[in-house]
């Protein structure tokens, strides 16, 4: 019997003390499992070391030995299928099915079978509902896309993650609800031709923005609502507005960096909101959009009753999830979407009752699985009658809960991708040795390119207007960590239209700028400026002098 308390326990991980309270005692009662014996944290560490947002490596696909891009490094042990394989009637993967032995952990049975089974080498339908992705991963239903992650309905899209609905974008974070011809953008809702803005709704033609909401042609402004011709959140007329942005020519490279010192030191003026929460009922978290009941949750739009979960929309009545959408009572699953009672899935969508499961799309009642499409009633994907599985699961289930595996994500130890390639390396950095002590996978194979530098940084033309078209037969230099990139075509054309200067860092490095400008997963406690109540923000003092809790932003701003 489940505690009808709330109770502190201490993180068999990190020793930490944590609280479960009443709403997640009558969760984890709600969907039959004992309550987590990791801190929430420690459970959103576990859960990213087994997703890989970020590593493509070259592979031939098993079956038909083509050459296909896969999140899967050669030497990880997984066995990959192209897409068409993968999604043929050529292959059995039942034939893999095997007993259920009790004599043995299930998680070292279920790891084993995951090394046999073939899987797909990257979750993307890229010729199937896809048009030009193949550089794309956990990506559907889009058209020309390049290095873009968690993206869907797409068109134009690159080097960019958490995307939906939006068309010709470029290196944002989290752009949802219809955005076209956005650059540098996070957080941002139904914005046109804007670049470098954070957590903006409603904008058209702005520049360097944050928090503003309904404007049209403002540049760096902050917490404005539904304004025009704005600078430094002063009114200017037309004439003079563009004359402003004209003295900044944000087409050259020392225009936007001067352009960023500038926004810099204005924001630092301003206190800025601890979390920022958009429509939000009964809601604690960072960047949550018209949610309801949210509880330590991230980057989520239209949730509601959710826990410790990130990157979503449409979640309901789910704990623990990462990276879903239109999920119910799902819990320790990665992607469970359009899913109903997901517990301990990756990429295993439009499922009902699917518990530890790779890779098993519309399946429903099924257990410990790897690859199996519209599965029902399979144990270790070997066929039973409902009958048999309704009398085996609970055998199964009282087993796991002896060896303490029940309602528990698999260890971060089994992960089949090394620490230094998943999420979680965003999250909580380890070098290799520290990863290795912990027993977590360290993907040796990831070498940076360096040394093939054909056009150094003080050769790229500052101006967009003065790049040519050869500028994609040059291999550039990161001027930050000295990595070679190139420019593609498709982002020559956004730069050229939005007129936006070749960026002269990698794509790794532009990410990783973002990632810690929203520091999700990782919030301090500091207090409000104005009320000193306890806040948890990702804003560091050094960054951001002064945060105001949610109440006193609302009062000053909204
Ligand atoms: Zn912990
Ligand atoms: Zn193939
Ligand atoms: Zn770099
Ligand atoms: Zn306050």
């Amino acid at each position: 019997m489940l505690s009808m308390v709330s109770e502190d326990r201490k993180c068999q991980n990190c020793n930490d003390n944590f609280t479960i309270d009443l709403d997640d005692f009558s969760f984890y009662e709600k969907i039959g499992v004992p309550a987590p014996t990791f801190c929430p944290k420690c459970r959103m560490i576990r859960r990213m070391a087994w997703r890989n947002d970020m590593v493509f490596h070259r592979r031939t696909c098993e079956h038909c030995s083509k050459k296909v891009i896969s999140v899967h490094a050669e030497n990880n042990g997984m066995r990959i299928f192209c897409n068409a394989c993968w999604w043929s009637d050529d292959w059995d993967s039942y034939e893999y099915g095997r007993d259920y032995d009790f004599s043995r952990p299930f998680f070292e049975q279920y790891n084993e079978l995951m090394r046999e089974v073939p899987v797909l080498a990257l979750m993307n339908d890229n010729r199937i509902t896809s048009t030009n992705c193949e550089y794309t991963s956990d990506c559907f239903y889009s058209k020309d896309c390049y290095m873009t992650f968690v993206v869907w309905k797409q068109d134009g899209v690159s080097y960019s993650r958490y995307g939906m609905n939006s068309t010709d974008c470029g290196d944002c974070s989290s752009v949802m609800g219809g955005n076209e011809l956005v650059y540098e953008g996070i957080f941002v809702r139904d914005c046109y031709d804007c670049r470098y803005i954070e957590s903006c709704t409603g904008l058209t033609s702005s520049s360097f923005c944050y928090d503003c909401r309904g404007c049209s042609d403002c540049f760096m402004c902050i917490g404005l609502r539904q304004q025009q011709y704005c600078f430094k959140n002063e009114q200017f007329t037309k004439e003079h507005y563009f004359k402003k942005i004209e003295e900044y020519q944000l087409s050259t490279y020392s225009g936007v960096q001067r352009a960023t010192l500038d926004f810099s030191e204005f924001q630092h003026q301003f206190p800025r909101r601890a979390n920022y929460l958009v429509n939000c009922v009964a809601s604690t978290g960072h960047e949550l959009a018209n949610s309801k009941n949210m509880k330590e949750c991230y980057n989520i739009a239209d949730g509601e009753n959710c826990a410790y979960s990130m990157h979503a929309d449409s979640p309901k009545d789910s704990y623990d999830f990462l990276v879903a959408g239109e999920c119910e009572q799902a819990y320790e699953s990665l992607t469970p979407d359009n899913s109903y009672r997901s517990l301990g899935t990756i990429f295993s969508n439009k499922s009902s009752y699917s518990r530890y499961t790779l890779h098993c799309p519309t399946s429903n009642n099924i257990f410990g699985s790897v690859s199996v499409r519209k599965g029902e009633y399979i144990i270790l994907n070997k066929r039973y009658t409902k009958e048999e599985y309704e009398e085996l699961l609970p055998e199964i289930i009282k087993h796991m809960k002896e060896t303490g595996e029940y309602g528990e994500f698999m260890p971060a130890q089994m992960s089949f991708f090394g620490y230094n390639e998943t999420m979680a390396q965003e999250v909580m950095p380890l070098t290799k040795d520290q990863a290795i002590e912990k027993g977590y996978n360290w993907q040796g194979d990831l070498v940076k390119p360096l040394g093939s530098t054909t056009l150094p940084v003080i050769d790229i033309p500052n101006d967009i207007i003065d790049v040519s078209d050869s500028v994609v037969d040059e291999v550039l230099e990161c001027a930050e960590c000295k990595r070679n990139y190139r420019i593609v075509q498709q982002e020559l054309k956004l730069y050229r239209r939005m007129r936006i200067p070749i960026p002269r860092k990698c794509f790794q490095c532009r990410i990783d700028r973002r990632i810690n400008v929203r520091s999700l997963g990782r919030l301090l406690f500091r207090n409000c400026g104005k009320c000193e109540a306890e806040v948890r923000t990702p804003y560091q003092k050094e960054h951001v002098a002064t945060v105001w809790c949610n109440d006193c932003y609302k009062k000053g701003f909204d």
